[in-house]
């Protein structure tokens, strides 16, 4: 019999979440972003369920190839563009969309031979200092691939660097967005925290990621309050169980130690499956998690292959009860927040050894 964890995949919550995302940016096309293998979620399983997306923007040559292999002949947007000339090759022969946020990308190009023409992303750094051109280095690079056999259009992007926070987007649009209009090129700016509170910022091409797989991308607002659904659920059950006297520890390090007598629930489920290790292991916190239907707390310091919940809360609990890590009525969002991380980082890390299943 396999270990009781189980990664459960939604396919309808992404559906959902796409219309989320195109009610909040009506007509403007929209790139799924499924790098990472679609946020730890599955790249054919993510991208099968989002048919309905305009395109599907990752980063990784191989991932691009997975999917024209399966069928998919929808737009594929190039993040980081190619890394070496002969990149360019898979670029030609999958007809991919590249990223050029660099002059030696550009050269690149300049020197291939291709089959037919390509759409280019042009990349300003707006101001995130990551990757793109200067405002001042635009119009010249825009000019240069415009003026190139190998390019069929131009689009300009960029990326913004605190869209979900209190600094907003309003520094990099007064960069960017007078480029846009002198150039007269297309746009794409907004990732989710952009599209869901920045409509200024929609362009030609939105690039969602976290909104599709149900997260929240912002630290004050919930996936619920957003209308949200989350896509995973990552679930277990309570192997063993124990009851610490007081004074007892439980786990490596004895980080938690019980105060009175204390029912704990060894869960199938550790950092090897990619719960975030992190996770505040002493008396004054936990990460929420829940035990048939019952919210309480993680204790102790999350091991390899199990960790340990307080029962006090939920005293009918018994071998084999059901535990939710995340996902359902349980936001990752939450778990992140409490392990001080984000849900993309919690998604991302869910290890291969997890069954999955689709619902
Ligand atoms: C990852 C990424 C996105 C998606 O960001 P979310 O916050 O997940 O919506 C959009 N654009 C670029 C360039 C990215 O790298």
């Amino acid at each position: 019999m396999p270990r009781p964890i189980q990664a459960r995949f939604d396919l309808g919550a992404f559906a959902h979440n796409l219309e989320v995302v195109r009610k909040a940016a009506p007509g403007v096309r929209a790139w799924a972003v499924v790098k990472a293998n679609a946020y730890g979620h599955g790249l054919l399983r993510a991208a099968g369920a989002m048919r309905a997306a305009d395109g599907f923007a990752l980063l990784d040559l191989h991932e691009a190839a997975r999917l024209r292999e399966a069928g998919f002949a929808h737009p594929i947007l190039l993040l980081q563009g190619v890394f070496e000339a002969r990149d360019l090759d898979t670029v030609d022969a999958l007809h991919l969309t590249p990223v050029m946020h660099h002059s030696a990308q550009i050269d690149m190009l300049q020197r291939a031979t291709l089959r037919r023409p390509l759409d280019v992303y042009l990349k300003c750094n707006s101001g995130m200092n990551r990757l793109g051109f200067g405002t001042d280095a635009v119009p010249g690079a825009h000019a240069r691939l415009k003026g190139m056999p190998q390019v069929k259009s131009v689009t300009l992007m960029t990326h913004f660097a605190d869209a979900d926070g209190p600094l907003g987007v309003a520094d990099q649009m007064a960069r960017f967005a007078p480029l846009g209009a002198q150039l007269e090129a297309p746009a794409s700016m907004a990732n989710s925290a952009a599209i869901l509170r920045h409509a200024e910022t929609h362009g030609d091409w939105v690039r969602p990621g976290i909104a599709l797989y149900g997260a929240s991308p912002f630290p004050d607002q919930s996936a619920a309050q957003l209308g949200l659904r989350p896509v995973m659920t990552l679930t277990s059950q309570i192997i063993a169980l124990q009851t610490l006297k007081p004074g007892e520890g439980v786990g490596y390090g004895f980080k938690y130690r019980a105060m009175a007598e204390t029912r704990i629930g060894i869960v199938a489920c550790g950092y090897a499956d990619g719960y975030p290790r992190h996770a505040p292991a002493g008396n004054a916190a936990g990460a929420p998690i829940m035990v048939d239907g019952m919210l309480t707390r993680t204790v102790g310091r999350v091991a390899m292959d199990m960790l340990y919940v307080d029962l006090t809360a939920v005293p009918q609990a018994r071998l084999g009860s059901k535990v939710v890590l995340w996902g359902g009525d349980l936001p990752a969002d939450d778990v992140a927040a409490a392990a001080g991380t984000v849900s993309y980082e919690l998604f991302c890390a869910l290890a291969s050894r997890v069954p999955a299943i689709e619902i």
